[in-house]
């Protein structure tokens, strides 16, 4: 009688903790998330597709969530070559730190 319960008991918290973190986690911020089209804000060039999780102010872009980047990977706008941001690991991913004016957003 108590084998069975203490085997299910096992499962359910193994299950918990892979949902806590890891790659199920990134797997259900990517469903929650949707597109946002990133533009330069000195010529309105379009520079980034972006799976952003919650709406509010772009501080960074984790390079794994750009959908589809325009720019040639460089950090500078393709047309009027400002530079929008700079590179840095964030949280052990790498990411884009948006310089702030530099771009702008539309949901
Ligand atoms: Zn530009």
């Amino acid at each position: 009688m108590a084998q069975p319960l203490r085997r299910s008991y096992i499962r359910l918290t193994s299950i918990r903790h892979l949902v806590g973190g890891g790659w199920v986690g990134t797997q259900l911020m990517f469903m929650k998330a949707h597109l946002i089209k990133i533009y330069c804000s000195k010529c309105n060039v379009h520079l980034y597709d972006y799976k952003k999780d919650k709406l509010g102010h772009l501080l960074k872009c984790y390079k794994d969530m750009i959908a589809r980047d325009y720019t040639d990977g460089d950090l500078k706008c393709p047309q009027c070559g400002h530079q929008f941001a700079r590179g840095a690991v964030i949280h052990n991913r790498p990411a884009n730190k948006i310089i702030q004016g530099s771009v702008y957003c539309k949901g």
